[in-house]
């Protein structure tokens, strides 16, 4: 009987493994996929570089770019690197902080394994431990914040960014990840929802972090097609067609028979007369921009610039419909069809250099819900990192406007709930609390990899962060001072999250655990038999 057990099924090639051993191996992998990031935690942590086979290199400090990047064989070790994942799916911050605290469960659960706690007692221990942790952090722990708070929106997005490579630049960093997470923000009933895919991010190297800048519309990262169009567009009305204005070579080839010079100038006469249709019914409909995301003719090109209108070709679909959004103007197929109702408005399209290139900018859109962040850094290598803790600062903030509640960072939540829960165990009884406690114990593995990475005695902080949060004087918002390593309060210091970070964190970290320590069975799958060549078998000759 398996009792429920999840058996693990391997690929061909690996050998089956039961019981404790198959559980020790498993969690022997997930910890070394841990162990691997928890360098990383934290402002004082260490970046990782990562070369792939083509040679190409990426330096980040982002758990869930570490591990996505990292090929991972084991199946128990992939199960860690899909906790990064969804961590970073459900919050986009707090990814490195979960795949810790899931190795550190399953550190915790091989000392009960040994002490002959039964795995089932051990996850059931674990589980009564997540929703006490929950209740607390939102009864205890949390702090409520109004969206009209905007220092702490900016304290969150600053301590998001904190650790990634951007550590001189994050203060004007978190500013523009409020900002733009503000303009997106829509109130629905008594919901606020901020969908911050609508943010158009776009990065150029050249320049400083520092020039990285917020801009009210939409980037395009296209020049105009022909110098002779204006370079700048005002009160535009915008045509955005998904459909090329050329003619097709082909169609062309299957038509002409040419027989005398006078046919070829005829030909010639045709295409040009088409191409100046196009041209025509675009102007008809009061375009003064266009947008495509095909092929424009230069033939076309040129006629546009004529009649003074600004264009821009190859546009990417996802740029296509930002902009539909941004300006109202509705994707048009067929240029016959286009009329003004179809067009987009801004205050003004225009063509501005970034760095080496050129790209165009729609401001003054019509719907005010369009933003655009322009990244800018020294080098591709240091706009690419901007760019993941950007996103990291703009989910961080929307995270916050959606829920309203933040808790003090620094290992200051995970220390209280360790203490509180420590304490609660006592109430569980029986062999779970051995597991209740562990979890308490697992908890204070982020301010322990906090003080470490800081270079300070991981020791010493603990022992000062546990009776911070213990007695008469219990404070919940202590929690390390990496320019010091002494205890002090995150909310004086800043260093603030939100909640809906830590709670994910704690669930995906003790699902993963769970999971781990269910299965006691891997098996590899049969090898699957090729499918016989038809017409029989037979010898190869
Ligand atoms: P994650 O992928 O889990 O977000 P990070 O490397 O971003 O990992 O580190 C996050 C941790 O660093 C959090 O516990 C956060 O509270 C802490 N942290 C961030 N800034 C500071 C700071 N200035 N002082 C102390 N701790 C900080
Ligand atoms: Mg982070």
């Amino acid at each position: 009987m398996l009792q429920g057990t999840p058996i693990l099924v391997l690929k061909e090639g690996t050998e089956r493994e039961r019981g404790k051993s198959a559980t020790q191996n498993n969690i022997a992998a997930a910890r070394a996929v841990a162990d691997a990031v928890r360098t990383t935690l934290g402002p004082r942590g260490m970046d990782k570089m990562l070369v792939d086979s083509m040679g190409d290199i990426t330096i980040t400090n982002d758990g869930v770019t570490i591990l996505k990047e990292v090929d991972v064989e084991h199946p128990a070790a992939k199960m860690i690197v899909e906790v990064a994942k969804t961590q970073d799916q459900q919050c986009g911050d707090g990814t490195t902080t979960a795949v810790v605290l899931a190795g550190e469960l399953l550190k915790r659960s091989e000392s009960l394994l040994e002490q002959d706690v039964h795995p089932t007692v051990i996850t059931r221990g674990f589980q009564l431990a997540v929703q006490e942790a929950q209740r607390l952090l939102e009864t205890e722990i949390g702090t409520h914040v109004k969206a009209e708070d905007e220092a702490v929106l900016v304290d969150c997005a600053r301590t998001a960014m904190g650790s990634k490579g951007v550590y001189g630049s994050r203060e004007e960093l978190a500013k523009i990840a409020v900002k733009a997470v503000q303009k997106i923000a829509e109130v629905r009933g008594d919901k606020t929802v901020c969908d911050v895919d609508q943010i158009k991010v776009e990065k150029r190297h050249g320049g400083t972090i520092g020039d990285t800048q917020l801009i009210e519309g939409i980037i395009i990262d296209k020049e105009r097609g022909h110098p002779r169009m204006p370079s700048e567009v005002k009160d535009a009305k915008i045509a955005l067609l998904n459909s090329a204005l050329e003619i097709k070579k082909t169609e062309i080839e299957s038509k002409i028979n040419i027989k005398n010079p006078t046919q070829i100038q005829n030909f010639l006469d045709e295409e040009d007369k088409t191409f100046r249709r196009m041209v025509e019914a675009i102007k008809a409909s009061g375009a003064t921009v266009v947008v495509c995301q095909k092929g424009i003719d230069d033939v076309v090109l040129h006629y546009l610039a004529k009649e003074g209108i600004y264009a821009v070709k190859q546009v990417k679909e996802s740029d296509m419909q930002k902009l539909a959004r941004a300006t109202g103007g509705k994707i048009v197929t067929g240029i016959k069809e286009l009329t003004s109702a179809d067009l987009g408005q801004a205050a003004k399209v225009d063509e501005r250099k970034v760095g080496e290139d050129d790209m165009t900018f729609v401001t003054g859109c019509s719907n005010p819900r369009s933003v655009s962040i322009l990244i800018r850094g020294g080098t591709e290598h240091v706009t690419q990192e901007v760019e993941r803790s950007l996103h990291d600062a703009l989910k961080v903030v929307a995270s916050v406007l959606e829920d309203g509640v933040v808790c003090p960072g620094g290992g200051a939540t995970e220390m209280d709930l360790a203490v509180k829960l420590r304490k609660w165990a006592g109430t569980v009884g029986g062999r779970e609390q051995l597991a209740v406690e562990s979890f308490a114990q697992s908890l204070e593995s982020v301010p322990w990899a906090l003080a470490e990475n800081g270079g300070y005695d991981s020791i010493n902080v603990l022992i000062e962060l546990r009776s911070a949060h213990d007695g008469a004087q219990a404070n919940k918002n202590y929690g390390v001072n990496l320019a010091d390593g002494k205890a002090a309060d995150m909310w004086k210091l800043r260093v603030i999250e939100p909640l809906r970070v830590k709670r994910q964190a704690l669930s995906s970290a003790a699902e993963v655990a769970n999971m781990v320590l269910r299965i006691d069975d891997v098996i590899a799958a049969k090898k699957s038999t090729p499918t016989p060549p038809p017409g029989g078998g037979g010898h190869e000759h």
